[in-house]
């Protein structure tokens, strides 16, 4: 695998030219170059890279492709659609999605009061704003507050309750109200680890006896011309199209049930997100069996259908999509700090004038080996290891013995890769399972891809040049954290190779594709590493050039100190008294610990391990 897959999960936002992972837009600038240019300012550690035109991009995929089906089937019904904020919160994600998409009937989707509010400062004009999840009073109150705005906001009742609310609160606060929505149980399911957002278990929706109910309230307290809009969503990454045709027609009989009920001002159809991200790099494992004009096309489809059937109007459509709008808009960059066998260099090797038999063999192997004789000299070679190990453990060889025998196995293998990597040895693939190289990063998954770590969801990898160079090693991915799970551990089924490079004097960098959904605010300090430091790439078409914009540090020790709410004086004067205190340290060097101190302080937490070739890393 050369091109990591990057057909498969890329879209041609990305392509890989001249060896280097290139952005496929404009000047189409190579990521790193991007990261060199950021580094020479002196930020070290991962980088979050953001790319605002790829979030127009998707955007407008979705509008066009449901437009066209739109005109296809001579729908009459409009699309409009709401990016839901639990998937990016983040500003310098929210407010470029915005301005991008003025022209478009694109709004907002909150499911909390703080995603409310983000909702009601940067909805765009005309655009719509849903609210799903569930709600006090006071949210209510918010939501008549936005609709007293001129906002075009509908709440989505979850439950019977919140209905009751809404009544009690258009009681108290006036016209204009905001639209009501009902979600509905389902009794088709979702699919894939996410699904338990449908179904008749599911966390949410009403029932069809609560929806019955819902309506005869509703008409009761004058209401029912409110009730615009029927939503559902049968969970996140739709991996199969079968399940959403199921729930669309369940939805779309409901929608037309209710208006026979006297609903007469429901016309929306809100469908949820689910559209799913293709984060594959193996042809064999794709997450997806759908496009998005079958998707589209489906959806309007059954629509129509169901309309004609039951003698209705064809109703509006809503979509949430959140994954697939945002995923693609950012990359994880993080510098590979280590390499762990690399330390296993002919230096290392420290030989005795008379070692025992097994090592000599092994030296022996290292000497003689060629490429006929390098599968065998390399299965001979581990079974020393074994027996030398075995050897140790009772007593009759020597640490320095066991020393040698790790960095003659390891010099056997380096050379048995080299001999044999323009072959596509099926030994070779077996061998690397056991012989893989461990990648240190500098960066926390736990922080920037917790969805890996939590549903073992894989995100495409690659390394950001040397492409036109086959990689050689079975890679296992280690982060900094001092947790085991900060491991992406090398997986015969997803097998990862990287190159093999001398950390002491090259760099090398990953990326980490497919991030911009969820992982940022689900991302955890575990250890006190903070989200990374990020910057958005933005283009010029004109001039053909770009800029960084919106660059943001990643937090200093002192601020993440003082979100756990430790009091960072406090701490700042125990480190001085203690030094101050301190007789080990000469009194006229104290000053000068106490910078270098709080300079730490004020930096990041990310490591800076300086190399005498190549400086920090
Ligand atoms: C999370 C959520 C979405 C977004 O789902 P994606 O899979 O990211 O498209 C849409 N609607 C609701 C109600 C949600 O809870």
């Amino acid at each position: 695998m050369v091109d990591y897959g990057i057909n498969y999960w890329a879209n041609d936002d990305f392509i890989i030219e001249d060896g280097k992972v290139k952005v496929n837009f404009c000047n189409k600038p190579a990521l790193i170059d991007i990261v060199k240019q950021v580094r020479e300012e002196g930020y070290r550690g991962p980088l979050l890279v953001r790319f605002p035109h790829l979030i127009k991009k998707q955007v407008e995929k979705i509008f066009s492709h449901f437009e066209n089906s739109i005109k296809e089937y001579h729908y009459k019904g409009k699309f409009k659609a709401v990016f839901p904020i639990k998937v990016n919160h983040f500003p310098n994600f929210i407010l470029p999605l915005m301005e991008q998409t003025q022209n478009r009937c694109y709004g907002l989707e909150a499911g909390s009061k703080s995603e409310l509010i983000i909702a009601m400062a940067y909805t765009n004009e005309n655009a719509p704003i849903t609210v799903n999840g569930f709600k006090d009073k006071e949210m209510i109150s918010l939501g008549f507050i936005a609709a007293k705005m001129g906002h075009d906001i509908t709440l989505t009742i979850e439950g019977l309750n919140e209905l009751e609310t809404i009544i009690e609160v258009s009681k108290s606060m006036g016209k204009p109200y905001p639209n009501i929505g009902l979600r509905i149980r389902l009794h088709s399911t979702g699919v894939g680890i996410w699904a338990k957002s449908g179904g008749i278990n599911s966390k949410f929706g009403l029932t069809a006896t609560e929806l019955v109910e819902a309506i005869y309230l509703l008409k009761k307290n004058k209401l029912l011309d409110k009730f615009t809009m029927i939503h559902f969503h049968i969970g996140s990454q739709i991996s199969d199209i079968a399940p959403l045709k199921k729930a669309l027609r369940e939805a779309g009989n409901i929608y037309a049930e209710l208006r026979k009920m006297g609903a007469k001002n429901l016309n929306n159809v809100n469908i949820g997100g689910g559209l799913a991200v293709e984060y594959t790099q193996y042809e064999a494992h794709q997450n997806r069996n759908y496009t998005l004009g079958e998707f589209s096309g489906n959806v309007i489809f059954t629509l129509k259908e169901i309309a004609k059937n039951k003698k209705e109007p064809e109703p509006n459509i809503f979509i949430e999509s959140g994954r697939y709008v945002s995923a693609n808009h950012a990359v994880l960059i993080s510098p590979v700090l280590e390499l762990f066998s690399q330390e296993y260099d002919e230096k290392a090797l420290h030989l005795k004038e008379k070692n025992p038999p097994l090592v000599e063999e092994l030296l022996d192997l290292y000497n003689t080996i060629d490429e006929r004789s390098a599968i065998e000299y390399l299965h001979d070679s581990l079974e020393h290891m074994e027996s030398l190990l075995t050897l140790f453990d009772l007593g009759y060889i020597d640490l320095q013995d066991r020393s040698n025998t790790e960095v003659l196995v390891h010099l056997i293998i380096k050379k048995v890769i080299k001999i044999l990597k323009h072959k596509n040895h099926s030994d070779i693939i077996r061998i690397q399972e056991q012989v893989q190289e461990r990648y240190l990063l500098n960066c926390s998954f736990f922080q920037s891809l917790p969805d890996y770590w939590g549903l073992k969801q894989n995100f495409p990898v690659i390394p950001l040049d040397r492409l036109n160079k086959r990689p050689t090693r079975s890679a296992s991915l280690w982060d900094i954290t001092c947790d085991s799970d900060g491991e992406i551990a090398f997986d015969k089924n997803y097998p990862l190779f990287l190159h093999d490079i001398d950390v002491n004097s090259e760099e090398y960098f990953l990326g980490f594709f497919l991030v911009g959904a969820y992982q940022e605010v689900l991302g955890m300090r575990h250890n006190l590493f903070t989200h990374p430091t990020e910057l958005s790439v933005v283009f010029n078409q004109e001039e053909g050039s770009f800029e960084i914009e919106n660059l943001l540090e990643a937090q200093t020790i002192l601020d993440v100190l003082d979100d756990l709410d430790f009091d960072t004086k406090e701490i700042e004067r125990r480190l001085k008294q203690k030094l101050d205190e301190s007789e080990e340290i000469p009194q006229d060097e104290k000053k000068e610990v106490l910078g270098q101190l709080y300079v730490m302080l004020s930096e990041n937490g990310y490591l800076r391990t300086v190399f005498k070739s190549q400086g920090e890393v």
